[in-house]
C-alpha cells in the first residue's frame, strides 16, 4: 500500500519559485537553478518542486524495459540523486489546483503553497482515440508502468504460445501489434522486432512464430525525418521481420485481431498503443489560455500569456518557434532547452532584470530501430545505423551528465554498454 504523501514543510521566504512537473523540463530547470543559487547563495529565494514521483521517466527508453531485457529502473532518475547537495527542496505529491490571482498551489492533500514564480512543466498524457475495443485491450507507452505491463504481457503470451500444440495457434499467441508509426511506436516495434526472437529461443519457441506488425494510417512512416531516412527505417524494420502497413487507420479492436479501415484485418494478441498524445488535460482545469491543440498558449519567454509571473515549459506548452511559425513538436530536446532557458530567466528576473526570448534551435533527431541500429540527421547531414543510435544514446548520457553530473552519465554510460541487444 502507498501511503499518502504528508504535508512539506514550507519556509516564509519572500520569493519561492515553484515547478509542477519533474520530468525533462522540470528536472533540468531544478539542476540548473539549483546550481546557481550554490554558487551565489540568496536566503530570500526558495525552489520547490512538485513531483508525483521520486524518479523521473526517461520515456524515450521505455522501449528497451517494454521488451523485457531491462530492468525497470533503466528508466528511471532518482530525483533525489540528482538534487543532492543543492538548494532545491522537494515535495513529491501532486498539484491539484492552481489560482493565479492568489498566486497559490494547492497540492492533493490539500496544502496551499504560495509562489513568487510559478513554472508549469507537466508534460503530457497518451491519447487514445474512442475506437471501439482500443481503449480496453491497448497498452499505452508513457510510463516504467506501461513499459512493466507489456514485459508482462509478453511472458504470459510466450508461456501461451509454449503450451499450443498448432503452430497457427501459436503465431495467434505471439502476434504483437505497435500502432503509430511515429518515433515511439516505430522505437517499439523495432525493439520487440529485435530482442523477441531471442526471448523465444531462449524459451524454446521458434522465432518463426512471432507475428510482429506496425499500423501507421498515413502513407508513411516517421515524417519527421527526410525521405531517405524513412526509407532505410522502413528496410531495416522489415529486416528484424516487423510488417509494416501504412494508410490505414484502425477502425475497430476485437477477439485479438485489429481491423482496419481498407478492410484489413491485423492477428494482435498483444496491442501497444503509440498513436499520439495530448498535453496534461489539468492544463484546462487550471483556467491556462490554451491552443487548438490544447497547450498552453505561451510568449516568446515562454511566460503563459498574460500571466508575468507563470512559466510553462516542455510538451504542456505551446511555444512558436519565430522562425518557421510552427508550434514546437513534444520532444524531450526542446522540453531540455526550454528550460535552460528558463532558468536564464529566472535568474534575471530575480536580479531585476528583463527576460530574454528562447530561441528553440533543432540541431538534430535520431530515431531507433531495434537497439543497436538508428536513423536520423544532425546538421543537415543524414546518419544512419551503428552512428545514430550512438548519437541518440549519448544525448541522454548527456542529459544526466547535465543534470546529475559526471558520476550519473558514468553509471548511464555503463548501463546502455551492458544493456542487451
Ligand atoms: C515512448 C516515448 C519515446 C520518446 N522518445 C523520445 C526521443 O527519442 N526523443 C525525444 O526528444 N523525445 C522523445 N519522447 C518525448 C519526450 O519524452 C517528451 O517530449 C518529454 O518527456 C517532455 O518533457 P516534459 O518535461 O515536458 O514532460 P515529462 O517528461 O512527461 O514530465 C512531466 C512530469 O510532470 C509530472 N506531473 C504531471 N502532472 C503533475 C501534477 N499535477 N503534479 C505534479 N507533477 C505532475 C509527471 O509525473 C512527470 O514527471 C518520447 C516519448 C515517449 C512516450
Amino acid at each position: 500500500m502507498v501511503a499518502e504523501p504528508t504535508a512539506c514543510p514550507i519556509p516564509d521566504v519572500l520569493r519561492r519559485i515553484v515547478i509542477v512537473g519533474g520530468g525533462y523540463a522540470g528536472t533540468t530547470l531544478c539542476a540548473r537553478l539549483g546550481r546557481a543559487l550554490k554558487r551565489h547563495p540568496r536566503d530570500d529565494v526558495d525552489v520547490l518542486l512538485v513531483e508525483t514521483s521520486p524518479c523521473q521517466q526517461a520515456l524515450s527508453e521505455l522501449d528497451l524495459v517494454a521488451a523485457g531485457t531491462e530492468p525497470a529502473d533503466f528508466c528511471e532518475l532518482w530525483l533525489p540523486a540528482v538534487l543532492k547537495g543543492l538548494p532545491v527542496r522537494t515535495c513529491f505529491n501532486r498539484a491539484g489546483t492552481i489560482d493565479c490571482d492568489q498566486r497559490t498551489v494547492t497540492l492533493a492533500n490539500g496544502q496551499e503553497v504560495g509562489y513568487w514564480r510559478l513554472v508549469v512543466a507537466s508534460g503530457a498524457v497518451p491519447a487514445v482515440p474512442p475506437v471501439p475495443g482500443l481503449a480496453e485491450r491497448a497498452i499505452t507507452m508513457w510510463s516504467v508502468a506501461d513499459a512493466q505491463r507489456l514485459q508482462d504481457r509478453i511472458r504470459e503470451q510466450m508461456k501461451l504460445a509454449a503450451s499450443l500444440p498448432y503452430a497457427e495457434d501459436r503465431r495467434q499467441a505471439l502476434s504483437f501489434t505497435v500502432c503509430g508509426g511515429g518515433a515511439s511506436g516505430v522505437e517499439m516495434a523495432g525493439t520487440l522486432g529485435q530482442l523477441l526472437p531471442k526471448r523465444a529461443v531462449e524459451v524454446g519457441l521458434d522465432p518463426a512464430d512471432l507475428n510482429i506488425h506496425l499500423i501507421e494510417g498515413k502513407a508513411e512512416i516517421l515524417p519527421s525525418l527526410p525521405a531517405v531516412q524513412r526509407t532505410r527505417a522502413a528496410k531495416r524494420l522489415a529486416r528484424l521481420g516487423v510488417h509494416v502497413v501504412t494508410g490505414s487507420m484502425v477502425q475497430s479492436v476485437a477477439g485479438g485481431d485489429v481491423m482496419l479501415a481498407d478492410g484489413g484485418q491485423v492477428p494482435s494478441a498483444v496491442l501497444v498503443w503509440c498513436g499520439g498524445t495530448h498535453a496534461d488535460p489539468h492544463a484546462e482545469i487550471w483556467g491556462f489560455t490554451l491552443d487548438e491543440s490544447d497547450r498552453i498558449v505561451v510568449g516568446s519567454d515562454s511566460k503563459v500569456h498574460d500571466l508575468a509571473d507563470v512559466y510553462a515549459l516542455g510538451d504542456v506548452a505551446a511555444f512558436r518557434d519565430p522562425m518557421t511559425g510552427r508550434e514546437l513538436p513534444m520532444l524531450a530536446q526542446f522540453a531540455i532547452a526550454s528550460a535552460k532557458h528558463a532558468s536564464v530567466n529566472l535568474l534575471a528576473e530575480l536580479d531585476g532584470k528583463p527576460t530574454a526570448a528562447f530561441v528553440p534551435n533543432l540541431r538534430g533527431e535520431f530515431v531507433s530501430v531495434g537497439p543497436s541500429w538508428g536513423v536520423g540527421w544532425m546538421w543537415k547531414l543524414n546518419v544512419s545505423g551503428i552512428p545514430a543510435i550512438f548519437m541518440k544514446r549519448m544525448t541522454y548520457v548527456l542529459y544526466w551528465w547535465q543534470v546529475g553530473g559526471l558520476r550519473l552519465a558514468w553509471r548511464r554510460g555503463r548501463e546502455l554498454l551492458a544493456m542487451q541487444r
